[in-house]
């Protein structure tokens, strides 16, 4: 017997014990503890299920875990500490008929499924405690369709992408941090430095191989009703893409930023600077992305621009740099090495970041934005950032043939927090003035938001995801997950479900 069918039969001993043999439909009570489960002895009923059920699972398509294995604490690694779960099995995949296969094995169990390619959920809806996640890790190749169409397993994380399409002169737009998955990140939407010229990942999005909740697999192209749903409202929802066919851009031929820095701000100072950079921003051309990012008192402004420096941005930096206290420019045709600078820490850290609201014009904000701003400069190590939309992200194509609502919006905003293991009261001191931003900007009618920023804290999440595009994913959920199987705390529902 090799390791990998040992392991499996371990497997479906422990499920066996665990009374998961039984199919018992509508049970929703989570696994028994491990203890209790390896202290039960095996009977000759017991084997015989163990047998039956052995037939049944034995595949090449997909491992099963369990907490009792040596590799279930790095497959179910993630990448926020702060929000662990505690799955009961773990199924690692090789193909869409693996995903299929654990589908309809956590279906007999009466189990929900939750999905992970890159495990950068802030929320880690990509695990859950008690059911079964599908890992996707082993679905990381990549090769070349046609006219430079990007085919792509959903692991495949940042870094690895443009590794491989940027030295072949193409690129796709995508974010810039380099260990976020695929997966997540195109089927929650998916923007960054280049999605004002490009529009969003998910506007990349060509073909996939999509398994729905109900185990059944489909290739799916533009014309698939699913199609509209997977862009922008596809993570954790519906069922589990395995394949992307990604359409990828022209790789620049230069790279540019401007940074600005501001120090010791009082939230006067930063609001004067808040409101510059506000007026400024959304004008720049499709090809600068822009991000103003106050970091308690210390403010950093980001612009990056990868054509001739246009007269909008001469015009911004003008208005800018006299109220900052130091200005920095780059230049550099290493479009790979420039990339590289933003792809961020890449070992899993304690944090609690969130969406803080899609906003157009500053009257959108101006009621609370005097207390957001004195809250974050009180409050060191609370980040407020808001980074620019507009541009190709709003084109009404892209619009109708994806679920991603927020096109119309200039700006989205975001609140971060880290903190180390121990800084038990610094992470509370930070929670605190995260809710309380939370709050203000909830109280102030700001509530469109990222459905790839997610908070567990938002009280209208369905609507503040999807806006008015809610109630036909319902309708996709109960057709494609009609045992609502692939679930977490935020997953659309179904419209006659609570
Ligand atoms: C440090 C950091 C930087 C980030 N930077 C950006 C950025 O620049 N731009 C941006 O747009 N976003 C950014 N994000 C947010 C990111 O897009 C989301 O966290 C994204 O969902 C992560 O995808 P993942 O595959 O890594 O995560 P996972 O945790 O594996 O998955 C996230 C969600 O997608 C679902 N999912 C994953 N794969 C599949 C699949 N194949 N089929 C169905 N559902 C699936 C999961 O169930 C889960 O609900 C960032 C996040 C972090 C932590």
């Amino acid at each position: 017997m090799n390791h990998t069918d040992e392991n499996r039969r371990k497997v479906i001993k422990t499920l066996v014990l665990a009374g998961f043999g039984l199919h018992i439909v509508g049970c929703t009570s989570p696994v028994e503890p491990k203890e209790k489960i390896k202290s039960t002895p095996i009977s000759d009923k017991d084997s015989t299920a163990i047998e039956k059920i052995e037939d049944e699972i034995l595949s090449n398509n997909v491992t099963y875990f369990t907490q009792d294995n040596d590799e279930f604490s790095k497959l179910g690694t993630y990448f926020n500490l702060h929000t662990q779960k505690s799955p009961a099995i773990i199924a690692l995949v090789v193909n869409a008929e693996g995903v299929s296969e654990a589908i309809l094995h956590a279906k007999e169990l009466n189990l929900p499924v939750s999905v992970k390619s890159g495990g950068h959920s802030f929320e880690q809806f990509s695990s859950n405690t008690g059911g079964l996640v599908i890992n996707l890790s082993l679905l990381n190749e990549m090769k070349w369709g046609n006219n430079n169409e990007l085919i792509a397993g959903s692991a495949c994380l940042l870094r690895e992408i443009y590794d491989f399409v940027l030295p072949a002169g193409r690129l796709l737009p995508a974010g810039s941090c380099g260990t976020v998955g695929l997966g997540g990140l195109t089927l929650g939407g998916g923007y960054g430095l280049f999605a004002r010229e490009y529009g969003l990942t998910c506007d990349h999005l060509l073909e996939a191989t999509f398994v729905d909740g109900n185990g059944k697999i489909h290739k799916v192209d533009q014309n698939h009703p699913i199609m509209w749903a997977l862009k922008g409202g596809g993570n954790g929802n519906f069922g589990v893409v395995t394949s992307f066919k990604m359409k990828t851009q022209p790789i620049p031929t230069q790279f540019n930023t401007t940074k600005f820095k501001a120090y010791k701000l009082d939230s006067i100072q930063a609001k004067e600077l808040f409101k510059t950079w506000f007026d400024n921003a959304y004008l720049l051309p499709g090809h600068c992305f822009s991000a103003f990012v106050l970091n308690g008192r210390t403010l950093t402004i980001l612009v990056t621009y990868f054509k001739d420096k246009s007269s909008e941005l001469e015009s911004m930096e003008a208005a800018l740099s006299p109220i900052c206290d130091k200005t920095t420019t780059s230049n550099t045709i290493d479009i790979p090495k420039a990339l590289k600078r933003y792809y961020g820490i890449t070992h899993p850290i304690y944090f609690k970041n969130a969406s803080a609201g899609y906003y157009s014009k500053f009257s959108e904000i101006e009621d609370c934005i005097d207390d957001v701003l004195s809250t974050v400069v009180t409050t060191p190590g609370l980040i407020y950032q808001v980074n620019t939309l507009g541009g190709k992200i709003a084109s009404s194509n892209f619009e109708s043939s994806s679920c991603y609502p927020h096109r119309s919006y200039n700006y989205l905003s975001e609140l971060q927090s880290y903190w180390n293991e121990g800084e038990t009261s610094k992470k509370e001191m930070l929670l605190r003035a995260f809710t309380k931003v939370q709050d203000l900007f909830y109280a102030n009618g700001n509530r469109a938001q990222y459905r790839n920023y997610p908070s567990i804290g938002f009280p209208d999440w369905e609507k503040s995801y999807y806006g008015d595009n809610y109630s036909k994913l319902q309708e996709i959920k109960k057709k494609y997950d009609s045992d609502n199987t692939i679930r977490h705390d935020q997953s659309i529902k179904q419209a006659d479900e609570t």
